[in-house]
């Protein structure tokens, strides 16, 4: 009998690992096993959706069960739900939740894909119907079905992350009255403060209510309670961050890190013999802090999935690392972050030197220019960069993009900031000033240093 490689979670992770599997192993019998309705989605489209530049569920799917099926010969199985894993049987215990029985299902090789859930906190009426986190595209049906029922007009997001300012942005273009609330002091804790707080006025114009410093007490019957206040919410969306789903994994005795998340090791292999894992339910190496980290991206979902299959697939291959690197779009401004932060480099036990510069995007003479702002973090002593976030404004789009990934990369190369100055970087009016804004910021870094 053929080797049998059994793929739980069939998005991002997933798939990458299993079509990069097959190009490895041809005869190898490929079985994903998906809990929900799709297969490889966009999860990141879902703002769009909610926020009406979509139209269609649909519109996010990049490969449909039976593309796989027919493209890469991947037999995946719908609304399948593994529930258990026995390693040293090689067995796997699935709930087919259509048919409402349970299946075992053996395997030779597994791969662990199962993504990250929302957080909920420890709140009174926190698991109601009208309390939603988004993940997949489940929940996005779940979450605009409600939404298309009760007319969400009041809508509270609870968590002012990424994620939560996004949907935030997303229900106010929906024509929803939106709360935001915070407990900590700052929206973006990705961010520092001080660059953070530079998107608190745009999102009130944009007219999101924004509060921070505000605890939620309970939820109930359609109202949000807090210290001083009770909000009215037909529909409360959670943005206060993911945790893995890794407890599969660790009922089986594979290894978690601190994080909660699946260890892996560079080349994707757990601590059992023969399971790989990738994706929001594992770890990753963290280039710059030099450990492991959980952080939930699909960039990092697709990279790391892509090592696991050619590793299944009876390749070599390792992923180096992440840097956190991320991008989101808050009203008109693009806000880019990579490497550790001001905060996070003292928590991480360096000790930073840190710049902001604020600089036009293109060429000042130019109409339109653009602002943007470009924060640099740097090691005293070394002069090693550390991390970079960037607010970038204007209506010429992916200026910021351009100027986080070139930190990225001299991250990735552990360059620092006097290299930084000197690289070889485009210049043309219309895209930066003959000095790149993060040049800028990295001149004024070395004088600092
Ligand atoms: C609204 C939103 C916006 C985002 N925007 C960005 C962005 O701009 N940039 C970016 O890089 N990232 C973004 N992300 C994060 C990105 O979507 C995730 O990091 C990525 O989807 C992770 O892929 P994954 O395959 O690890 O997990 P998932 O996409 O979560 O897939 C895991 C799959 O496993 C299934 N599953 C779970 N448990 C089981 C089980 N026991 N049995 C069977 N199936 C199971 C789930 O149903 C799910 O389909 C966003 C996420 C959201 C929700």
């Amino acid at each position: 009998m053929a080797d049998r490689l059994v793929v739980i979670g069939a998005d991002a992770a997933g798939m990458s690992a299993a079509t990069n599997a097959r190009r490895g192993q041809p005869y190898l019998e490929i079985v994903a096993l998906e809990k929900g309705e799709w297969t490889s989605y966009s999860a990141c489209g879902i703002p769009y959706l909610v926020g009406g530049e979509l139209t269609s569920i649909d519109d996010l799917v990049a490969r449909t069960p039976q593309q796989l099926r027919e493209q890469h010969r991947i037999d995946v199985r719908l609304h399948h739900e593994v529930v258990g894993v026995d390693l040293t049987s090689g067995q796997l215990e699935v709930r087919d939740r259509l048919r409402q029985r349970t299946i075992t299902m053996g395997f030779d090789r597994l791969h662990i894909a199962t993504g990250a859930r929302p957080f909920r906190p420890d709140v009174p009426g926190v698991d109601g119907d009208d309390v939603f986190g988004v993940q997949t595209l489940d929940d996005a049906k779940v979450l605009l079905e409600r939404a298309r029922l009760t007319g969400s007009q009041n809508v509270v997001v609870i968590g002012a992350g990424y994620l939560g300012l996004e949907m935030a942005e997303a229900f106010v273009r929906r024509g929803a009255k939106v709360t935001l609330l915070d407990a900590g002091e700052q929206v973006m804790r990705t961010l520092d403060r001080d660059v953070a707080d530079k998107l608190v006025a745009p999102l009130r114009g944009l007219g999101v209510d924004v509060r921070l410093n505000v605890e939620v007490e309970a939820i109930d019957g359609g109202q949000v309670v807090t210290a001083s206040d009770t909000i009215t919410a037909d529909l409360v969306v959670l943005g206060i961050g993911v945790r893995p789903n890794a407890d599969i994994a660790g009922q089986a005795g594979i290894e978690l890190g601190p994080s909660g998340a699946i260890a892996v090791n560079r080349r994707q292999q757990t601590s059992a013999e023969g399971v790989y894992s990738a994706g929001d339910c594992a770890e990753a190496f963290h280039l710059v802090a030099g450990h492991p980290v959980h952080i939930a991206l699909g960039t990092v979902a697709n990279k790391a999935g892509r090592v696991a299959g050619i590793n299944i697939g009876g390749g070599y291959a390792t992923f180096p690392g992440v840097l956190g690197t991320a991008i989101t779009k808050v009203c008109e401004i693009e806000v880019a972050r990579t490497g550790l932060t001001e905060r996070e480099a003292i928590t991480e036990g360096f000790k930073p030197v840190a710049v902001t510069v604020d600089t036009t995007a293109r060429a000042g003479y130019l109409p339109d220019p653009g602002s943007m702002a470009v924060k640099l973090v740097a090691e005293a002593g070394t002069g090693r960069l550390l991390g970079a976030q960037i607010l970038g404004e204007g209506k010429h789009v992916g200026q910021a993009a351009k100027r986080i990934d070139t930190v990225a990369v001299a991250l990735h190369a552990g360059m620092g900031a006097a290299e930084l100055v000197d690289a070889d970087l485009a210049y043309a009016p219309p895209f930066s000033s003959v000095w790149d804004p993060v040049q800028v910021a990295a001149r004024k870094l070395t004088s600092e240093l």
